[in-house]
């Protein structure tokens, strides 16, 4: 019979340490997956900073910028992203997106969501056609045409199945092997390869979300092909295998569209959180902060995706509660975001000043929600989202928030 081939689609820092993770599970299940690992490496020139492993300041290494796809198969580091953590030699960087997604049958993607559309269309119609995709990528996609999933936009653009994973999951401690729990939502309508294909889209219950009002459009009309019988079936069981590590505990869940909302609103309330611990404010404060958004979180899925999206998703999973937990402590747009506030300085200067290149899906999120919420008349029904956009445009000032999530009598 046949292995599935996985590739990574990303290399920062949460695609790195996936690459990491799945590498040393394919290993584990030798009968159902080929041993060697691709990800696809957005190339960029490099020196060898000094958290990395292989950093000497003596050596010519140290100051002559290279190719960060080459330094990663030589070094089995990747540098930029994810310095000083060893990777395992089954990963291959690989910096031709085409050359590194085209014989795999399951796609893991986790760029930045900004990236998204671009790098989906550029390998439509060049990838097997019964390939799978798990979406890692945390924000939403917003059009004229409304709100979409990154899962369902990568669904819809490649005319694949694609499920998601999302927790409370900040990528250095996974990297280090420090124990977290995530949840993986897989749910393909059932299909039998033998039979002929079935209509409807690839992600069907995914069919009706796009804003509440509007009609599906005929883009959606896609079909999802059988995977072969010649490969292992990817079964929940199987797709746990690919993730699930003694340090990353894996739920799977069917609940694509919680999972995705999930990891993209909690984003948002992470700069809340940073708002207003940069005013020096306490715990309290923070707490009150994720409170209100958490509560914004379960209503947006209520109101949005009646059909799909499950309250528990959002108040039992590690996608859910648990994400906004860890991302309101240490994330990246929590950090940057209390910066900014300390230092009386944008977000926007902090990220580019702060982060090495690695980039902040909270801002972005703050605009396409609120275009959203905007355009369905209902941006005073979710004051805490409002007030961040506000915020990041000038329009309010962190001081402003508990004014502004205070309910209007
Ligand atoms: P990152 O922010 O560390 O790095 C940015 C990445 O974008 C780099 O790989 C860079 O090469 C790439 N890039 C820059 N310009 C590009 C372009 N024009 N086209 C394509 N790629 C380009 O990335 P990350 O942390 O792996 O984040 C990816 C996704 O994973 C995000 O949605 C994030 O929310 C999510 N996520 C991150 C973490 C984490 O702790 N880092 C955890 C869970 C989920
Ligand atoms: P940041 O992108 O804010 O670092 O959040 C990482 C994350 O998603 C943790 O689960
Ligand atoms: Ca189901």
């Amino acid at each position: 019979h046949k292995k599935h081939k996985v590739t990574v689609v990303g290399s920062g820092n949460w695609g790195t340490t996936m690459s990491k993770l799945v590498a040393e599970n394919v290993k584990a299940y030798p009968t159902l997956f080929e041993e060697q690992v691709d990800v696809w490496v957005y190339e960029e020139e490099v020196t060898l900073p000094k958290e990395s492993r292989h950093y000497d300041p003596s050596s010519e290494l140290a100051s002559k910028p290279q190719k960060l796809s080459e330094l990663f198969n030589k070094l089995h580091e990747n540098v930029k992203y994810l310095p000083g953590i060893t990777l395992p030699s089954n990963v291959v960087a690989n910096p031709d997106l085409v050359d590194s997604c085209k014989d795999s049958t399951i796609l893991v993607f986790v760029l930045p969501h900004q990236f998204i559309p671009r790098v989906c269309d550029q390998l439509a119609g060049k990838i097997v056609p019964y390939a799978r995709a798990i979406c890692c990528t945390k924000g939403v996609d917003v059009s004229e045409k409304g709100i979409r999933l990154m899962s369902e936009a990568i669904g819809m653009r490649l005319n694949i199945y694609c499920g998601a994973l999302s927790g409370a999951n900040i990528a250095t401690e996974i990297a280090q092997e420090k124990y977290s729990e995530t949840t993986v939502a897989y749910d393909p309508p059932p299909m039998d390869s033998r039979a002929p294909t079935p209509k409807g889209s690839p992600n069907a219950s995914m069919v009706d979300l796009i804003s509440p009002s509007r009609p599906v459009p005929s883009e959606r009309s896609a079909r999802l092909k059988a995977l072969p019988n010649e490969y292992p079936p990817l079964s929940h069981e199987n797709v746990r295998k690919l993730f699930h590590r003694p340090y990353f505990h894996v739920r799977i869940v069917d609940d694509v569209v919680g999972v995705s909302l999930g990891g993209a609103l909690k984003n948002i309330i992470a700069i809340a959180a940073g708002f207003v611990d940069g005013l020096g404010w306490g715990d309290n404060a923070k707490a009150a902060v994720m409170r209100v958004g958490i509560l914004e979180m379960v209503k947006f899925g209520k109101e949005f995706f009646p059909d799909s999206a499950k309250t528990s998703t959002f108040t039992e999973e590690s996608c859910g509660v648990a994400d906004v937990i860890t991302s309101c402590m240490g994330g990246r747009n929590f950090r940057c975001a209390k910066m900014a506030t300390e230092r009386g300085e944008s977000i926007y200067e902090i990220e580019q000043k702060e982060l090495n290149g690695q980039k902040l899906q909270g801002t972005s999120t703050a605009y396409e929600v609120n275009s959203f919420l905007k355009h369905q008349g209902l941006e005073s029904e979710f004051p805490l989202f409002t007030a961040v956009y506000n915020i990041l445009e000038g329009n309010a000032k962190p001081e402003d928030i508990p004014e502004l999530i205070e309910p209007k009598i």
